[in-house]
């Protein structure tokens, strides 16, 4: 069996020519399989299609795949948005009193499957021409758990709740202060004990348009608690937070499991293995298909989803392993002095950051480490030249690039303008082309507008023309946001192999704990009290750097037998107290 699935927003009919239709050796022999419809867009009949795949080669915008499936899966189609468009294979399950992960790289079907199992979309069945309706779903899944759970649902016994992927958007839509907002969900009276459980009691009386990311996340996820449901969904909760906020929402998340139904999308692997008790690895083409692989225990499941390779489907996803090592690398042997700074100081109102000297190596990435509002930001701005500080100075004539944390464009115009237009003659440079714009499948988004660039798409392109610019020191603020986990592990072995060709450094600020551990060659840590008084020191080596941060958080990591990887220690477990006596918090 094989599909034939044009990617809509990458279809640019009006500026083709038509490539599809004439190249394809079926039309050439007079047998209608690409047609173009009364408004010009092509359609491939796929029970026409012989599936050579010429087409998708010499299509100029690669918007169309062709891709053989296995035949057994063709019962399993479970909906399908229109004649060529992205089809979902299976579902997940429901676990009564889990913890259920959707683990698998972004446009393979996560949203659509919540989507499914919130009641928001009914599943087609691939019947795309019919209006869709629970009988048919509930008679398709007859003989398990999931036609009682659709015959609740599409009789109203049962009540569905989601915090949505992008909490960027809540402001667009709600003006007003943080304490509205809540009351408008609170059915159960909770307003105060579920803001003192996510520390955002001092933000209830704000404005939501003046909220961190990281407030704002936190403010969506008490939102979805208030709500009375009995099965809810949180689809990216970490995005935005600290790692103590993280595992703060992860137990809240745990402890609502104990009486409900919860699905949990997530990216931040340590996160995910920590949150779930059982995991759906997701995997298929981008924009193509997807299909929701049988559930497994959550430990194999990340470790799968690293190696690349699921074992009892005999699927290989990815052609290369992601690895960690148990040891921290070895410091490079002394290299030039890039940029020093003294004992400097910023005050803004209420709040002090005050940073110990430190210097950043030529050709070194420091992965810079703490909890929000502690000052790393200003910090990077600081370096940046942005910021002036309010004691101390730095003395350099040094260039640097910087990529925000909050990546907002208001260009008006495609990907592919913006990139000529700050770029320039680095788009035609074959390294950059080769170890930048590729890896990070720039070239798929070439023909969007900016301005219709989901948050991922948003973010690889900062990205990219960050480490397009020419400078002597990246700064990168929480480039991991929106990315999924194979993206984050791109992009890190992107950043590190830019400057290891070209001898430039790197600071990146990141929460991500498996994101940090393959980009850095040290750390610098922030600590302090959130809000009120930060602290930055180092740049460290990883592991008195790691351990600093650890204990500041109180959390420890041990690696997994297997893949070394480091997993988070269950708080007050036999690891745990051994590894914080020892003060060993990261290469236990
Ligand atoms: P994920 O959550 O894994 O990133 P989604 O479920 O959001 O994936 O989307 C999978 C694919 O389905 C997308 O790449 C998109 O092409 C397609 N898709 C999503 N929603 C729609 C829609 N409403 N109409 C048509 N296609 C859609
Ligand atoms: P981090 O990056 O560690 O989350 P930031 O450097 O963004 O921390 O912020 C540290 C503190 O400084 C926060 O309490 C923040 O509200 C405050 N702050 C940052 N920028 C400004 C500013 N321009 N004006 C007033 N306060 C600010
Ligand atoms: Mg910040």
């Amino acid at each position: 069996m094989h599909i034939a699935v044009i990617i809509h927003d990458r279809c640019q009919y009006k500026k083709c020519n038509y490539e599809c239709k004439n190249y394809c050796p079926m039309v050439r022999m007079g047998t209608d399989t690409v047609v173009i419809d009364e408004k010009g867009r092509p359609r491939i009949i796929e029970e026409l299609c012989e599936g050579c795949g010429i087409c998708a080669h010499k299509c100029p915008f690669e918007a169309i795949k062709i891709i053989g499936l296995p035949r057994e899966l063709e019962e399993d189609l479970v909906h399908q948005y229109g004649e060529n468009g992205f089809r979902l294979y299976r579902l997940p399950f429901v676990q009564k009193g889990k913890v259920v992960g959707l683990l698998g790289p972004n446009g393979v079907g996560k949203t659509t499957s919540l989507n499914i199992l919130s009641g928001n979309v009914i599943p087609n069945l691939g019947n795309y021409n019919k209006e869709p309706n629970w009988d048919d779903v509930i008679e398709y899944f007859s003989g398990s758990v999931m036609a009682d759970y659709f015959s609740k649902l599409r009789d109203g016994e049962m009540r569905t709740v989601l915090k949505p992927q992008y909490v960027d958007k809540i402001p667009r839509v709600f003006k007003g202060r943080v304490k509205e907002l809540l009351k408008n969900v609170d059915e159960q009276g909770k307003i105060d004990e579920i803001a003192a459980m996510l520390g955002i009691e001092n933000s209830l009386e704000r404005f939501v348009d003046q909220l961190s990311g990281g407030e704002l996340q936190r403010v969506a996820i008490a939102a979805t608690l208030l709500k009375d449901g009995d099965v809810y969904f949180f689809d990216e909760p970490s995005s935005y937070l600290d790692i103590y906020q993280r595992l703060n929402v992860a137990r809240i998340i745990k402890n609502l499991s104990k009486e409900k139904n919860v699905f949990v999308v997530e990216h931040d692997l340590a996160i995910m293995d920590f949150i779930s008790d059982v995991v759906h690895i997701l995997y298929g083409s981008e924009g193509a298909y997807g299909v929701v692989s049988q559930i497994r225990a959550t430990r194999n499941a990340i470790n799968s989803y690293l190696e690349g390779y699921l074992r009892e489907e005999n699927i290989r996803f990815r052609d290369w392993k992601i690895e960690f090592t148990e040891h921290p690398p070895k410091r490079p042997l002394e290299l030039p002095t890039l940029i020093q700074w003294p004992y400097i100081e910023k005050s803004y109102g209420d709040f002090k950051l005050e940073v110990y000297p430190g210097e950043i190596k030529i050709g070194e990435v420091i992965g810079v480490v703490g909890p929000n509002a502690t000052g790393k930001t200003t910090f990077v701005k600081i370096l940046a030249g942005v910021v002036k500080p309010t004691k101390g100075e730095i003395d350099s004539e040094i260039k640097v690039s910087y990529k925000p944390q909050y990546v907002k464009s208001d260009y008006d115009g495609t990907v592919e303008e913006l990139l000529y237009s700050v770029l320039k003659d680095r788009m035609s440079v074959s390294f950059f082309k080769a170890e930048v714009l590729h890896p990070l499948k720039i070239k798929h988004i070439y023909n969007k507008d900016v301005q219709s660039l989901s948050g991922g798409e948003m973010q690889r392109l900062a990205i990219a023309i960050c480490l397009g610019l020419e400078a002597d020191l990246y700064l990168l603020d929480e480039p991991s946001a929106y990315l999924d986990s194979n993206q984050r592990m791109i992009a890190a072995k992107v950043i590190r192999r830019v400057m290891e060709n070209t001898g430039k450094s790197a600071l990146v600020v990141d929460h991500d704990v498996y994101f940090i551990d393959i980009i850095s060659d040290s750390v610098m840590v922030f600590g302090g009290e959130p809000g009120k008084r930060g602290t930055g020191k180092g740049p460290y080596p990883m592991r008195e750097g790691m351990n600093l941060f650890l204990k500041n958080v109180g959390i420890t990591f041990r690696r997994d037998g297997e893949t070394r990887r480091p997993r988070i220690n269950k708080p007050g477990s036999y690891n745990d107290r051994d590894q914080k006596e020892r003060g060993e918090y990261y290469y236990g």
